[in-house]
């Protein structure tokens, strides 16, 4: 039975232990929810058409199915609510079946383990999962699923299409801005804005990420005078492909262009992922080396994932180090993610290298960042990537 209140969010919980979905329903309704529980995962789809609950509650121990059943069919019918998962089972099963959910692109808010107190089901309930998003700040991922063709790519890059929009990072220990990171954006004629999940691949593949790189870096190194006449101790992180490290003349040409549009090479961070593709391991080193001797500052992108490993850290010339987001992001539902995440800092300071949190997408997080230690953190929750006249007015990060 559907109880109507006057609050706009709904909660459909679906388990087959009906005293429990019945206290969460209660618990939910002080909390200001409407509420609805079933135990059948047919009335439990059927409602979420009807009824369009803004969350959803799930038993991960079904009579006639799994949770991971459940995940599945959340995805399949696009279900936008916020998902809590509820389960009887240990820790980790909980866990990594909340990592299921944020795989699969789930809005997942938390995990309750049976039996759960009052409060801990009243702080997932009282989450709020939308970020502080400014006008001119990119309201979600502009992936725009088109397929963009080589000769498309060459012929943008003819019309030097390819920009870069800036999203801060700020600083774990008093919350100022400590610069930004520079990611490629591709206008598109068509109106949308495209993201470099839908170019950067075919560069690399088509050999244009040369030609791409210096780009995407000329827009950015232009454009960082305006910020150094804010503030000049800020400093621009730049991606760099591997593929752009077998291009030996790409140091010199970007220390030529620091000089041309007086930047430092100390204010430019260039983050480098690593990947299969990557040449000779002496090779990468001497690369990487030549930057540092330019004086630029490099940072290991995506650590933890991938092939970023703890050789590479101790081997190479890292003056950073960034927390891949899939850690960051799954702070507030992973035991495991915590503790990973405490030990990555740990091994980062003990290596005297700055340590960046990415993907930081609520306040919980940032403060767990805060209190272990972590140098600096970037994340919606704090900004998107914005344009650059909105990022040269962002003061978002600053304590009044
Ligand atoms: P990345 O270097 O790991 O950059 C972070 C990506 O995560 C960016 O996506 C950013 O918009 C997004 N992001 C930041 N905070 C959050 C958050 O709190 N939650 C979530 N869900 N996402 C967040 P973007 O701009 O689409 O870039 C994707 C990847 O493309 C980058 O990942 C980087 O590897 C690559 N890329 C971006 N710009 C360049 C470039 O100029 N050159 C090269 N070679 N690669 C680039
Ligand atoms: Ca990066
Ligand atoms: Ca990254």
């Amino acid at each position: 039975m559907i109880k109507q209140q006057k609050n706009n969010r709904r909660l459909l919980v679906l388990d087959d232990e009906n005293d429990v979905a019945a206290t969460i329903c209660m618990m939910a309704e002080i909390a200001g929810y409407q509420t609805e529980h079933t135990d059948s995962i047919e009335v439990f789809i059927e409602q979420l058409f009807v009824w369009s609950p803004t969350h959803v509650a799930v038993d991960l121990q079904l009579a006639k199915l799994d949770g991971i059943d459940v995940i599945h069919r959340l995805v399949e019918l696009d279900c936008k609510a916020a998902v809590i998962i509820i389960s009887g089972l240990g820790g980790r099963i909980l866990d990594s079946a909340s990592r299921a959910a944020a795989e699969n692109g789930l809005t997942l808010l938390g995990t309750l383990s049976k039996p759960f107190s009052r409060d801990s089901l009243l702080d997932l309930l009282t989450i709020d999962t939308s970020s502080r998003i400014l006008p001119h700040q990119e309201s979600s991922f502009l992936h725009s699923g088109l397929s963009i063709s080589g000769d498309e790519l060459a012929n943008a890059l003819r019309k030097k299409a390819f920009i870069a929009h800036f999203q801060p990072k700020i600083s774990c220990l008093n919350s100022e801005l400590m610069g930004f990171e520079c990611l490629a954006r591709w206008p598109h004629q068509s109106g949308v804005m495209i993201t470099p999940v839908d170019f950067i691949e075919i560069a690399e593949r088509s050999g244009l990420i040369h030609q791409l790189t210096r780009q995407i870096y000329e827009y950015a190194l232009a454009n960082l005078t305006d910020f150094a006449q804010t503030d000049t101790k800020l400093k621009f992180a730049l991606n760099l492909s591997p593929v752009n490290l077998n291009d030996e003349t790409f140091p010199n040409w970007l220390l030529d262009k620091c000089r041309e549009y007086n930047v430092s090479p100390s204010q430019i961070i260039l983050e480098v992922t690593e990947t299969a593709s990557m040449d000779s391991p002496l090779k990468l080193l001497e690369h990487l080396t030549q930057f540092r001797i330019r004086g630029f500052h490099l940072s290991i992108d995506d650590f933890g994932v991938g092939y970023s490993s703890l050789v590479q850290l101790a081997r190479l010339p890292f003056s950073e180090l960034k927390i891949d987001q899939m850690f960051t992001k799954t702070l507030t539902t992973s035991d495991e993610s915590r503790k990973i995440v405490a030990a990555v800092v740990s091994l980062g300071k003990s290596m005297g290298l700055n340590v960046v949190a990415e993907g930081v997408e609520n306040e919980w997080a940032l403060n767990f960042l805060c209190d272990i230690g972590c140098d600096e953190a970037q994340g919606y929750f704090i900004a998107r990537p914005m344009d650059k006249i909105t990022a040269l007015n962002w003061k978002g990060g600053k304590k009044e």
